[in-house]
C-alpha cells in the first residue's frame, strides 16, 4: 500500500511518525473519511469545508497550502483503486514536540493519508442493522472530528459486546448520534434527526440526505428524539460516508416497526445512490 505522509507517497512500511507526535501523545488532531466510487472521491468540497473548519476549531495552522483533492486522487491512482469502492482516511495532527499540554511554539503538522478497498454494504442493507442504546459519555465538542475517539471506541465496543452492529448514544434522555454515524428516525412520514451543534458531528451524509429531502419535499425535523420514543418509531436508520443510508431494524433486542428495513430508508438510499451516480461523472 502506498500512503501519503508529509508531502511524499511512500510504501506504508516506510512511513514513520515520531513517538513525540502530539497525535500519539495527546490525540491532538483531526481526521476525515471519504468514500471513493469508481475512482471518484465523493463530495470532496464538503469534506474540505469540514476539515478546514476543524483545523480552525483546534487552532492548527500550516495546512492552508495543501491541495487535499490532489492528495486523494494520487492515493487512488497509486493504489489502483479507480474501479469499485474504496475509502480514504486523512489525519492531521499538531506534529512532534516535547510533551507539554499547551501548543508548541511553531508546530509542524503531521499529515497522513491512506486509501483502501471497501466492500459495499449492499447485502447488509437488505437485512438492516441491529443496535443498542448506551449513554453518550463523550466530550462536549462532538462537532470536531477529533482523532480522540475513546468515547466512540467504547460505545462501538458496547455494540460489539452485545453482538449488534451499532450503538445509539443517549445524552440527557435524548438520542444524539451513533458511535460512528448520524442517527435518524421516522415518525408518521417525518424524518427526525438531531440538530447541528456541539453534540453531534456535522455529517456529510446528513448534508446529502438533507439536500435530497429538500428536493423531494420530504419533511425533516432537526430535533432530538427522546429515548422513550425510539421504540415507537416507524423506522430507525443511521447515515455515514461509509455505510451511506442504513436501516436499523432492531433496538435493544426489540423490533422497530415490523422488524424489516422500512420504505423511507429504502427510498432515501435509492436517491443517495442516484446522487453518487450523477456526481461520478464530475471532475473533483
Ligand atoms: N457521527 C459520528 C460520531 C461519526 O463518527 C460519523 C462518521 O464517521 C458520522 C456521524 C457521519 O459523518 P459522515 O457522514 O461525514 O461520514
Amino acid at each position: 500500500m502506498i500512503v501519503y505522509l508529509n508531502g511524499s507517497f511512500p510504501p506504508k512500511d516506510e512511513a514513520t511518525i515520531s513517538p513525540d507526535d502530539r497525535g500519539f501523545l495527546f490525540g491532538d488532531g483531526i481526521y476525515e473519511v471519504l468514500h471513493v466510487y469508481d475512482g471518484h472521491v465523493f463530495r470532496t468540497e464538503s469534506h474540505w469545508r469540514r476539515l478546514r473548519s476543524g483545523l480552525e476549531k483546534i487552532r492548527l495552522a500550516g495546512c492552508e497550502h495543501l491541495d487535499w483533492s490532489s492528495i486523494c486522487n494520487e492515493l487512488v491512482r497509486q493504489n489502483k483503486l479507480d474501479q469499485g469502492e474504496a475509502t480514504i482516511y486523512l489525519q492531521i495532527t499538531r506534529g512532534p514536540a516535547p510533551r507539554k499540554h499547551a501548543f508548541p511554539v511553531n508546530p509542524t503538522p503531521t499529515i497522513y493519508g491512506f486509501a483502501a478497498p471497501y466492500s459495499s454494504l449492499t447485502a447488509k442493507r437488505l437485512s438492516g442493522y441491529r443496535a443498542v442504546t448506551i449513554p453518550d459519555e463523550r466530550w462536549l465538542r462532538c462537532d470536531i472530528k477529533s482523532i480522540s475517539l475513546l468515547g466512540n471506541v467504547l460505545a462501538n465496543q458496547a455494540a460489539a459486546d452485545a453482538g449488534v452492529d451499532e450503538s445509539i448514544l443517549i445524552r440527557d434522555g435524548r438520542a444524539t448520534e451513533g458511535s460512528h454515524s448520524t442517527f435518524a428516525a421516522v415518525f408518521d412520514g417525518v424524518i427526525w434527526t438531531a440538530p447541528l451543534g456541539n453534540l453531534i458531528l456535522p455529517s456529510i451524509t446528513r448534508e446529502v440526505v438533507a439536500e435530497i429531502c429538500r428536493a423531494r419535499e420530504w419533511p425533516v425535523r432537526e430535533e432530538f428524539i427522546e429515548e422513550g420514543k425510539l421504540i415507537h418509531a416507524d423506522e430507525l436508520m443511521v447515515w455515514s460516508t461509509t455505510t451511506e443510508v442504513m436501516p436499523v431494524v432492531e433496538l435493544n433486542g426489540k423490533p422497530i416497526g415490523n422488524g424489516q428495513p422500512g420504505p423511507v430508508a429504502g427510498r432515501l438510499h435509492e436517491e443517495y445512490a442516484r446522487v453518487i451516480e450523477q456526481e461520478k461523472g464530475v471532475l473533483v
